[in-house]
């Protein structure tokens, strides 16, 4: 991040501008809506700039720059048709530390100045670090459309109850729940339709019974993460996210997800890496009940979805036994997630007419390797099998699927790091399968999957390099 977001307080602040034409004037404007004591240096002025002068709304000085003009400034903003006037003015001010912009000249500004959202006191800023006005733009009229209209009014509305929740909130905490159930509530629904009575009574009642109530209890989320990209979480489990105290992650969850959790929440891996022990499954438990108990609002974030070799059951189960409130928002799971970005349909009804998910039990996890599947039925011709888990067995799950009657050339894939950039899919036979995987050298977590339905990659691939490269043609 090259650029610090911040906002400035102007008030009272000498702002000068360099510059009088029109360029200068949509900032002087933007300027004009705070209290900042405006200067305008520039030997020609647009007309318009007059009339605001003589209404007392700036100043102006009609002559050239002289570098005593930067006297006593705070703020510098450089719009004159020259450029070497533009860049020693900016030069002047960097010698002197006054944040200075050359509007369109990002290379000589120390500051650039974001598209704006105006709902004061709401404001909301883009930027593209000066790379894209248009895309900033663009941007812009997207949350334009998002942001409710009355949104700045509701703030200032917030910004008074403040101080009776203070009264009579005990904890930060409270005081928190308090705002977010009128925020994602009907008050604040009243207040958006203009019924600021109605949101005022919601609102009083609100604070009545919070006050009085003992400490809510906590609760704990089971979410599914999904399998790697962001973009495929469910609305569900975004606003879970964005509502957790505390969120207990697997190892396996991306990093771009977690990045999406509201910021003060509080952040637990308590994921194993294959062969290391990590953190037991009792421990998770344990600590699952002990958080709700202490009233925490608990996310349980899973890769995948969190009912698929999740062991999300065997933890809803000791919540269910201590009492603690639970729910599960699922997940993409990582078959599916798979076959979609690989162009794997597991169903194509042409070539199969069902789908496995088959745990393969990679060597390291604590869990002892379950029962065997079976196998006849995974050989069997129109079945698509996907087996999690499965790359450290893979020389056993070909032998007993060939053993059980699949044919040599039955097509296989392994898709590593679904959904995510480094995506790989590699396409072979049950023939061929285990060396290609060798040669591939692939990096887990990945996913391997058996079936006639294999074969549509070779047209149907459409994310990342998968799309461009078929490893089955060298290997
Ligand atoms: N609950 C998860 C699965 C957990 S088991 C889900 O629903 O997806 C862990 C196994 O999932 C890994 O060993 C691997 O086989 C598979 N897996 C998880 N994420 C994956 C990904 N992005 N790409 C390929 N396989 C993945």
């Amino acid at each position: 991040m090259n650029y610090f977001p911040v906002f400035f307080d102007l008030t009272g602040q000498k702002v000068l501008v360099v510059g009088g034409g029109d360029v200068a004037l949509r900032k002087i404007s933007l300027l004009e809506r705070t209290s900042a004591l405006i200067t305008v240096v520039a030997p020609d002025v647009a007309p318009e700039l007059l009339a605001r002068a003589a209404s007392g709304k700036l100043t102006l000085a009609i002559r050239e720059f002289i570098p005593a003009d930067l006297d006593g400034v705070r703020l510098a903003i450089v719009a004159t048709s020259r450029r070497a006037v533009n860049r020693w003015v900016a030069n002047l001010s960097e010698s002197r530390n006054i944040p200075v912009n050359v509007v369109d000249d990002p290379e000589a500004s120390r500051f650039i100045v974001p598209a704006i959202i105006d709902r004061d006191p709401v404001l909301v800023a883009v930027s593209t670090g000066g790379t894209s006005p248009v895309l900033a733009r663009r941007l812009r009229e997207r949350l334009e459309a998002l942001i409710p209209r009355r949104i700045g009014e509701l703030a200032l509305w917030l910004k008074a109850l403040r101080s009776a929740s203070r009264r009579k909130l005990r904890g930060t905490e409270e005081r928190r729940r308090f705002f977010e159930a009128i925020v994602d509530g009907p008050a604040a629904q009243r207040f958006a339709l203009g019924d600021a009575q109605g949101a005022r009574r919601i609102a009083q009642q609100l604070l009545a019974t919070t006050s009085t109530a003992p400490r809510a209890a906590g609760d704990v989320t089971l979410v599914g993460a999904g399998p790697g990209d962001p973009e495929l979480l469910t609305l569900k489990a975004l606003r879970a996210l964005q509502d957790a105290d505390v969120i207990l992650h697997d190892r396996l969850v991306a990093p771009e997800v977690l990045d999406l959790a509201r910021r003060d929440a509080a952040r637990i891996c308590v994921g194993k890496a294959a062969g290391t022990a990590g953190t037991t499954q009792e421990e998770i438990n344990a600590l699952l009940v002990k958080l709700a108990n202490q009233g925490k609002r608990v996310v349980r974030l899973k890769g995948g979805d969190p009912f698929v070799f999740g062991r999300g059951g065997e933890e809803l189960q000791a919540l269910a036994k201590a009492q603690i409130n639970f729910s599960v928002v699922p997940g993409i799971t990582a078959a599916l997630g798979a076959a979609a970005y690989a162009g794997i349909p597991l169903t194509h009804r042409d070539f199969a007419h069902s789908v496995s998910f088959v745990a393969g039990h990679a060597q390291g996890h604590d869990e002892a390797p379950g029962p065997e599947p079976d196998w006849r039925a995974l050989a069997m011709p129109g079945a698509t099998a996907v087996f999690y888990m499965g790359l450290a067995r893979l020389d056993h799950i070909v032998e007993k699927l060939l053993h059980h009657g699949a044919p040599a050339t039955r097509p296989a894939g392994i898709i590593a790091q679904a959904t995510t950039p480094n995506q790989r899919v590699i396409t072979a036979t049950l023939a061929t399968i285990i060396d290609a995987s060798s040669k591939a050298n692939v990096e887990s977590p990945a996913l391997l999957v058996v079936g006639d339905v294999v074969a549509l990659h070779s047209t149907l691939a459409w994310f990342g390099a998968s799309a461009a490269v078929d490893l089955s043609r060298t290997a």
